[in-house]
């Protein structure tokens, strides 16, 4: 795995700072003291980058016309949207060395989903919106992999980001660096059992796009990819889906383990299935056997360590 410094961006407010409308923060323990250990946050609070004070009036997206605006809360006539604009302008660069963000629930600026958006005459129309500065975000970059601090407190949800995170980057590093079709047959080929933990069809349906490779102009190529794999590893996986790549692995040591071995393996695999021991259970075994019978494929497959242990996601 690529060692090199993770960036991601973060809403400032989530990491403490006291930058709210309302002179608060919200701060998320869990990004602060688990995820600060393995990133590099790049955070920004866009409403005080406009340059609005701290307590500050609330302010609300409002469709105007066929438009979407950031409004005072109290007097619509007071939009703020040029000025967050121009932030995202400043902050653009910046934002191509990222490789995940992550925003502040329910914000009108920040908030990634079921944001109120107000009607002409401040009557509510629904709570589908996104807050504008994520949504700059998402529309210039959207394979950048997104998530809410609230929604990071899910298992699934939490996994499947940081999952998504390490992917970006190693894809920004080991294909886009030095761009080509092989480096991406390379990367996908790595990846095959952590894809397969999530969608076993998408692996098949990326591996034939890859097979493709050199039809297509690299860029369109390497899009395509990013999207379809982004796409695949966003919906949490599960247990039996783990289980089946578990067993695959296990069909690589056939040849090698003793009855033994092999009865000691398929049990820790089945513990896993029935919920008696956690992931890191069977994945400890397994690169037990890969140091005693290496095997450089194996070796290489980003599933046996898609993110550093100490998250303590696999426990
Ligand atoms: S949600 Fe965004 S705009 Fe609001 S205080 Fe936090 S960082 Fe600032």
């Amino acid at each position: 795995m690529s060692t090199s410094t993770i960036h991601v961006g973060v809403s400032a407010c989530v990491l403490g700072d006291k930058v709210r409308f309302d002179g608060g923060h919200k701060r998320s323990n869990y990004v602060t003291d688990y995820l600060g250990a393995v990133f590099r946050f790049e955070p920004i609070c866009p409403e005080v980058a406009m340059g609005m004070p701290v307590p500050r009036p609330a302010i609300r997206v409002q469709e105007l016309g066929n438009e979407i605006h950031l409004v005072d809360s109290k007097d619509s006539a007071l939009r703020h949207t040029d000025s967050l604009n121009r932030v995202f302008e400043q902050q653009r660069g910046k934002m191509a060395a990222l490789d995940g963000y992550i925003f502040c629930a329910k914000s009108p600026t920040c908030g990634v989903e079921r944001i109120k958006v107000y009607g002409e005459s401040g009557e509510l129309l629904h709570r589908k919106g996104r807050g504008l500065f994520a949504q700059q975000v998402m529309d210039a970059y959207p394979c950048l992999p997104v998530e809410e601090d609230g929604r990071l407190n899910d298992m699934g949800l939490r996994e499947s980001f940081i999952t998504k995170v390490y992917v970006h980057h190693r894809f920004r590093h080991d294909v886009l660096a030095k761009p080509s079709a092989a480096a991406l047959v390379d990367f996908h080929s790595r990846h095959k059992f952590l894809v397969m933990a999530y969608n076993p069809k998408m692996y098949q349906a990326i591996g034939r796009l890859v097979s493709g490779a050199g039809k297509e102009h690299l860029d369109t190529l390497f899009s395509q990819y990013l999207t379809m794999l982004m796409q695949t590893l966003s919906k949490p996986t599960n247990r039996r889906k783990h289980t089946n790549v578990l067993m695959h692995l296990q069909g690589f040591f056939k040849k090698y383990l003793d009855p033994q071995e092999k009865q000691e393996l398929a049990e820790q695999i089945d513990k896993y299935r029935l919920g008696y021991v956690p992931l890191l259970a069977p994945i400890t075994l397994l690169q037990h056997h890969l140091r005693k019978y290496p095997n450089d494929y194996l070796s290489n497959q980003v599933y046996l360590a898609p993110y550093p242990e100490q998250l303590g996601l696999r426990a």
